[in-house]
């Protein structure tokens, strides 16, 4: 089984573009399709939250045509941590945990309703489902809150804060199990970072825990998990968090290749998680074109193992990690003339040329910063060259130009590929150049060009 993770609350395509993409991944191995909803379905249990891209009849068409190439499609939701989209409004503040704003309290008395009408929802939309999963990870304020103190102190097993985690995450799987038939799934991070495990046997014998680890030896902790008898996946990402992902276009390829591969080697089923945002307070990482590297390693390791862009993602991430500006220039003409494979890879050539650019016009903006620093102490000295101070303005200038240039292909490639978020996206970019001001539009956008 080759599940793969789209985490919806990222940049996504259109309706049609979206289809488009769904047969790309069948051709790279993938056979089954983990949906991430999170904020972008016009959900009936929580009205007025979230931005809303996929109305439930362009879900069922998303979910038909995925079915009839052959994916198994299992929806995600989160229960528990990873609210943000939901408990950043005040009209569901009542359900934060001690005010957070990225997490429920476990103890409410209208968490439970919420969540398994919730799962009512989802399992409406997606009839042949033979799984859900539940999310569940990071929920780093656990039994913060004095209802939940209390229900820790009155818990007759003495069960600390993952009696609490325990309790919630068990009655919403054997809710999905016992009334819609769903088996349900977890990530199994709660249960990991304990010092001991804490017996899970509340949960349906039914339950897959899914461990993920995104870098190093991947398999540490597993066994904790495993030993306790249920079916383990493991979870690697193709794109997660990296250094400088709030204004960079590019994300290093390589530890990500490494992750893939060092999952493999397990023979465990894994689950290639794709993320959109680090959460919904957080940035948007760029377009799925990005990572055709990635999903090809995940996919169908045999056909990436003679990828003829091997060489190109390679030196790549080595000019990007070492900041080799005349390598970049040489890899932005290389990346047009690679060769592409289908319609997909031909974009994502555009897309590599595009971010390489930025990163460029990234470092000649902080260069000219410093030049104009510099410049400004040196006329306090008396070294006034108006020669000097000319050619900072042209260069400046020059600077400019290149960039709104940038910023124009940026949105023809959003406009080409129907995607969505354009403004945002665009206007965070922009933000890691130099001298430039991020356009006055604060509202969340939609597609660029809609479906
Ligand atoms: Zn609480």
């Amino acid at each position: 089984m080759r599940p793969l993770h789209l985490d919806l609350k990222g940049i996504i395509p259109s309706g049609k573009k979206f289809l488009k993409w769904l047969n790309w991944f069948r051709t790279r191995g993938f056979d089954a399709l983990v949906l991430e909803y999170d904020c972008r379905v016009p959900w009936e249990v929580w009205k007025g939250a979230g931005s809303p891209l996929l109305t439930k009849n362009a879900v069922k068409r998303l979910v038909g045509y995925a079915e009839r190439l052959g994916f198994e499609v299992i929806p995600l939701i989160q229960i528990h941590g990873h609210l943000e989209w939901i408990l950043k409004n005040r009209r569901y503040g009542f359900l934060r945990e001690n005010g957070n704003l990225n997490e429920l309290c476990p103890c409410h008395a209208e968490s439970f309703t919420r969540m398994s009408q919730w799962i009512d929802e989802v399992a409406e939309l997606h009839p042949h489902a033979e799984k859900i999963h539940l999310g569940g990870d990071e929920t780093w304020h656990l039994g913060s809150c004095p209802r939940c103190g209390k229900a820790m102190e009155n818990d007759p097993a003495q069960r600390g804060r993952m009696g609490l985690f325990l309790d919630h995450a068990a009655a919403l799987c054997r809710y999905a199990w016992e009334e819609k038939h769903l088996r349900p799934m977890l990530w199994d991070d709660m249960f990991c970072s304990a010092a001991s495990l804490p017996s899970p046997a509340a949960f349906p014998e039914e339950t897959v825990f899914v461990h993920w680890k995104y870098g190093g030896e991947v398999t540490d902790r597993l066994d904790l998990i495993r030993a306790a008898g249920f079916e383990v996946w493991g979870a690697s990402a193709i794109r997660c968090a990296w250094r400088g992902h709030h204004w960079k276009a590019l994300n290093p390829i390589g530890e990500r290749l490494e992750n893939i591969a060092n999952w493999e080697k397990t023979g465990l089923p894994v689950l290639h998680t794709t993320w959109g945002r680090p959460n919904n307070l957080w940035n948007l990482y760029g377009p799925w074109e990005a990572l055709i590297p990635e999903f090809t390693a995940a996919g169908s390791p045999e056909k990436w193992s003679v990828h003829p862009w091997r060489s190109f993602a390679r030196r790549l991430d080595a000019a990007l990690l070492h900041d080799k500006r005349e390598a970049l220039k040489t890899l932005a003409d290389e990346a047009l003339s690679l060769p592409g494979a289908d319609a997909v890879e031909e974009e994502a050539k555009n897309w590599f040329h595009l971010g390489i650019r930025y990163e460029l016009l990234h470092q000649e903006s902080l260069d000219l910063l410093q030049t104009r620093r510099c410049l400004s102490v040196l006329n306090r000295y008396g070294c006034r060259d108006r020669t000097r101070t000319a050619d900072y303005d042209a260069l400046s200038r020059e600077c400019r130009r290149k960039t709104e240039l940038w910023a124009r292909d940026l949105l023809d490639f959003w406009r080409r590929n129907e995607l969505s978020d354009a403004a945002e996206y665009l206007d965070t970019r922009l933000a890691g150049i130099y001298g430039c001001v991020a356009r006055k539009n604060p509202e969340r956008s939609g597609f660029s060009s809609a479906e």
